[in-house]
């Protein structure tokens, strides 16, 4: 059975106020990704805390990065690797990608790798080959391992209010999983990213290859966070 994980995107936004609603939850995980600055307040604070970003190198010169090293030191028990708006703003190639993942397996670090097609690419009806080559990337480098979460984040509902079809994103999920080496396809969680909100998230969470989600907005939201994770708890067990 997948234990549902609940992540919290902070990006490049202050730290939410008050904090009650993102502590550990029994029954699932609930994770924050806060800024560089907020981590150790957070992580000191009790909570499962991971790093939005880390390099794939430990150490040297790369000017206003930092290491999966550095992150692990300071109590991070999660990184994102390759989410979307990395990709766009900073290059982060596939290959890039799945070097994070790899250093943070290193590390004991568990990476959460996200992938997601552009608005245009599923237009085109290449949303498939998309994820695929991006899931391969991290074949490729053998970063395999069940200690490694995925998350499925159409580009095209980041951010937009645009939610995907419940039914189009089990669709994507359920394929996602095929992708997945034999004796890791049944215990990796598959995390679905774009627009998840209360009024939308039960639909998501109860379809049977959907293990969680990664909230950008709402994330922000004490209310908002905190009636997502109680909808999650509530579906556990998942139905998979
Ligand atoms: C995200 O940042 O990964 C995300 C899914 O954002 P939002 O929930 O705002 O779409």
């Amino acid at each position: 059975m997948r234990k549902l994980l609940i992540a919290g995107n902070w990006k490049m936004n202050p730290m939410p106020s008050p904090l009650d609603a993102y502590y550990p939850r029994s029954d699932i995980d609930v994770v924050v990704f806060p800024t560089f600055l907020d981590l150790k307040h957070c992580i000191d604070a009790g909570m499962l805390c991971g790093a939005q970003y880390a390099h794939a190198e430990d150490s040297g010169a790369h000017t206003g990065d930092i290491g999966m090293g550095m992150i692990k030191d300071l109590g991070c028990r999660y990184v994102l690797c390759g989410h979307s708006e990395r990709r766009a703003d900073h290059s982060e190639t596939n290959e890039d990608v799945a070097a994070q993942a790899v250093a943070a397996l290193e590390h004991g670090i568990h990476p959460i790798v996200c992938v997601g097609e552009t608005e245009q690419e599923r237009s085109e009806g290449r949303e498939k080959s998309i994820v695929a080559a991006q899931i391969e990337a991290l074949f490729q480098l053998s970063a395999f391992s069940s200690q490694l979460s995925i998350a499925y984040e159409p580009v095209w509902a980041i951010g937009t209010g645009k939610t995907a079809r419940p039914e189009d994103a089990e669709e994507m999920h359920a394929f996602i999983r095929s992708l997945l080496p034999e004796d890791k396809r049944e215990t990796t969680r598959i995390l679905y990213g774009g627009s998840m909100k209360p009024d939308n998230c039960k639909a998501l969470l109860s379809q049977p290859n959907i293990d969680g989600g990664l909230i950008g907005g709402a994330s922000l939201k004490p209310e908002q966070f905190s009636t997502i994770v109680d909808i999650a708890v509530s579906l556990f067990p998942h139905s998979s």
